[in-house]
């Protein structure tokens, strides 16, 4: 305990022998002791020195004990002490007016050292505990009082919370479906505004949206409150790193700063000081734009404030990524994803509005329909991606041949519709201008493409449909459209037809023959045919199987009616693996050479490429040959040019792998193919079939004469043999022994028959 925590007891009487006596006692029981020898010093120090208790005595010159007393009452650090007075034993009357002038107890003279100690002891913890009391009690009542307030201060932020929380949610239903994203960011900046109320007065914000919905480095402004006008056009643009809200974008962090602290060079400094923020505004690691406030002053915005308007940016982040979402479904119902262009459902849209203009016009305009040529091929052959960049070129050379006005759709996998616009009103003309865009657009669809490192050449089947005449709705148009394109694919393809109306019947004809043909490979509805192959001197060098449908009504169905539409259907799979088992089931039990009579040495099947491009076409055949017992080198395999269209090193592997196993080759219908020359020699293939049309005539028609003359001289540098088919005079195959063609096929030396008439007439012991 330090000296000043020790008791203090205010001595107080006139007598110095009675201070030091009473000092003596008190001091020696541990008592500090302030000596007074006048009432005047006893209020004096009662105002500087807390004291425990007061002895007092009663009689003294000058202002008595009872005045004393009174007075140190009326003192606020005095109003608690308690008076203990000092009288003489006998002076009872002292006693009631010292009572009354608020004493609690009296010391009688002489002094006794028991009584004073205890008395003053008494008094000392009593005035002590009181004291203690009412510390107490103003503690308490200074902590009910933080308590309130901070009750009081709490209250406040929930509340500001709340609105807070009721404007984001407010944020959060501003529907940005309805409007432009940009009248929609306005509604918000001014609902924020208007919320948060603390922003001081005088604010500046502004929304910045990054171009090309967040993939770019510039951005753009899109909404803003306060600007004034010749800020408006400093900030329209800003790229990523330029000024604050630049800089937040490409930091992808909050920037709060104080006016006079600012990071960076400020597009537009203003002349009063303002703290800025900028806030990205974020859809995953995407900057969407920038969020920008500023507020009057030198100072940052709080934290407080920052948190806030952090949930706000996100909240608006959100809605602008949900706008971009939307954005990009409403693009893909009009759209074609891949290639960009129009899809089906506007071009639909746009071909119903032409009519009507158009009928309001006289105004013609055309439906082209194309179709690229076997582009199926590339995605069986080169996989999906190379028929997807295949598509997406030939779109954009269409485009770029597309007249000014004219719209190109995407009508589904290869197939591309074109909307020409603005014809003749003359009927004969617009046909003529149809067809001049048509043939452009074969043209261009045409040219070789690079696609996964292999050159790949289509053509298009296009078909037109005419407004006005062909079609009364866009359903019409496209539908005969569409029907003149598969008409020009079954004449042979890479063709342009004109709708007309009788393609109607014939497309329902074509659809039964398709169901019929169906049906026909699940029943077997299917004969093989043998022609002869021959040399000079007319011995049979081999025979041709080719295939005839026995169809139930129609009778004999020739395989030109029906191989295309196998093709297209994808059933010449099926149906070319049984020609094969057929064949070859026929040629293995065919008497043998050594029993006398007159064999076939060699026969020939046709493989389309599709066929040949299955997976597993080479193990099929040497398995199925195997079966029927026949030397893989008795068997001809005949393909056509196109096979080597796609995928030449699978072709070539292929075919390495059946001539490895003994197989013969021969390119059918040689010259009328894209002649790919270049290949042709590094391709193992034994012979060429000099194709018909070449045949016909040879010996009048020079060009014909050339051309076969050309291919003879062909085959022979490459070591190949010559089978010259569709001979019919002869003519035909005098001229052709003269130019060194080695073997013939035609009508001139048999036709193709039945199995059993083609035994008995080339291979019966009579012969
Ligand atoms: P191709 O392979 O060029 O077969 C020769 C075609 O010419 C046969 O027609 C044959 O009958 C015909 N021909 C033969 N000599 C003469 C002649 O002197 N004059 C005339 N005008 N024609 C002659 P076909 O049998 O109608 O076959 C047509 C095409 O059908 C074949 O042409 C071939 O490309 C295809 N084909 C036939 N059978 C099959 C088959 O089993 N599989 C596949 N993938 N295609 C086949
Ligand atoms: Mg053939
Ligand atoms: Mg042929």
């Amino acid at each position: 305990m330090t000296h000043s925590d020790l008791p203090t007891v205010l001595v107080v009487d006139d007598n110095p022998a009675n201070v030091r006596v009473l000092e003596g006692i008190l001091a020696a029981a541990g008592y500090r002791i302030l000596p007074a020898l006048s009432g005047e010093s006893a209020l004096r120090a009662a105002r500087t020195v807390r004291a425990d208790v007061v002895l007092l005595d009663v009689r003294m010159p000058g202002m008595d004990g009872y005045e004393v007393c009174r007075r140190l009452k009326e003192m606020p650090a005095g109003k608690d002490i308690p008076v203990i007075f000092i009288s003489a034993l006998q002076e009872t009357e002292d006693k009631v007016q010292a009572f009354r002038a608020g004493g609690v107890d009296f010391v009688t003279k002489p002094f006794h050292a028991e009584e004073v100690l205890s008395r003053v002891r008494t008094h000392v913890d009593l005035s002590r505990s009181r004291r203690q009391l009412a510390e107490a009690r103003d503690h308490l009542e200074e902590q009910v009082e933080a308590r309130t307030q901070a009750l009081t201060v709490s209250n406040a932020r929930l509340e500001l919370a709340m609105r807070h929380e009721q404007a984001l949610r407010h944020l959060l239903t501003l529907s940005h479906a309805s409007l432009d994203i940009g009248e929609y960011l306005q509604q918000c900046l001014e609902w924020i505004s208007k919320v948060f109320g603390w922003l001081p007065p005088q604010r500046k914000s502004a929304v910045f949206l990054t171009r090309n919905n967040g993939r770019s480095d510039q951005m753009e402004l899109k909404a803003s409150i306060g600007m004034p006008a010749e800020q408006l056009n400093p900030c329209a643009r800003l790229a990523y790193g330029d000024c604050l809200c630049g800089e937040a974008a490409s930091l992808q962090k909050v920037i709060n700063v104080a006016a006079s602290k600012c990071p960076v060079e400020l597009r537009f400094p203003d002349t009063t000081p303002r703290g800025r923020i900028a806030l990205p505004l974020m859809a995953g690691k995407l900057t969407l734009g920038v969020l920008m406030h500023t507020i009057e002053g030198a100072h940052e915005v709080t934290a407080e404030e920052q948190r806030l308007l952090e949930q706000a940016a996100d909240v608006l982040s959100m809605s602008i990524a949900r706008h971009y979402a939307d954005q990009r479904i409403a693009y893909m119902v009009y759209h074609d994803e891949l290639t960009g262009l129009m899809n089906r459902n506007s071009l639909t849209e746009r071909v119903e509005a032409e009519l009507q203009r158009a009928d309001r016009h006289a105004a013609g305009f055309a439906v082209l329909f194309i179709d690229l040529d076997h582009f199926k091929q590339i995605n069986d052959v080169l996989g999906h991606e190379a028929g997807d960049s295949f598509l997406k070129t030939s779109a954009e050379r269409m485009a770029l041949a597309l007249r000014s006005g004219d719209i190109l759709c995407r009508w589904g996998s290869d197939e591309f519709v074109v909307l020409a616009l603005d014809l003749s009103d003359d009927a004969e003309r617009a046909a003529a201008e149809a067809h001049a865009l048509a043939t452009q657009m074969a043209e261009v669809t045409a040219r070789a493409v690079i696609v996964a490192g292999h050159e790949v050449q289509l053509n298009a089947s296009i078909g037109i449909a005419l407004h006005p005449g062909d079609g009364g709705n866009s359903a019409e148009l496209v539908q005969h459209a569409e029907l003149a394109m598969s008409r020009a694919k079954q004449a042979g393809r890479n063709l342009i037809h004109f709708y007309r109306p009788e393609m109607q019947s014939d497309a329902t004809r074509r659809m039964t023959l398709c169901r019929e043909l169906r049906r026909a490979i699940d029943e077997r509805q299917f004969i093989l045919h043998y022609q002869p192959q021959v040399d000079i001197d007319g011995r049979l060098l081999g025979a041709e199987a080719l295939v005839r449908w026995l169809h139930p009504e129609r009778g004999m169905v020739a395989p030109g009616e029906f191989i295309p539409l196998a093709e297209e259907l994808g059933l010449i799979v099926a149906l070319g693996e049984w020609v094969l088992s057929d064949g070859m089931r026929w040629f293995g039990q065919l008497p043998d050479a050594v029993t006398g009579t007159p064999t076939l040495p060699m026969l020939s099947v046709n493989v389309s490429a599709r066929q040949f491009h299955e997976e597993g076409f080479a193990e099929r055949c040497i398995a199925v040959v195997a079966a029927a017992g026949v030397a893989p080198q008795r068997v001809e395999l005949e393909v056509t040019e196109s096979l080597l269209l796609m995928d030449i090193d699978g072709a070539q592997r292929k075919i390495a792998v059946l001539r490895e196993a003994g197989f013969a080759f021969a390119v059918d219908d040689f010259g009328t193919g894209y002649s790919s020359l270049a290949y042709l020699k590094s391709l193992p293939v034994q012979k060429l079939k000099i194709d018909r049309s070449f045949v016909t005539d040879v010996h009048l028609d020079i060009r014909n004469a050339a051309i076969v003359r050309t291919i003879i001289a062909l085959a022979n540098n490459l070591g190949m043999s010559t089978i010259a088919e569709g001979v019919e005079q002869r003519a035909e195959a005098d001229f052709l022994r003269e130019a060194g063609c080695n073997s013939f096929q035609g009508f001139h030396f048999g036709r193709p028959v039945a199995a059993a008439d083609f035994s008995r007439a080339w291979m019966s012991p009579s012969r």
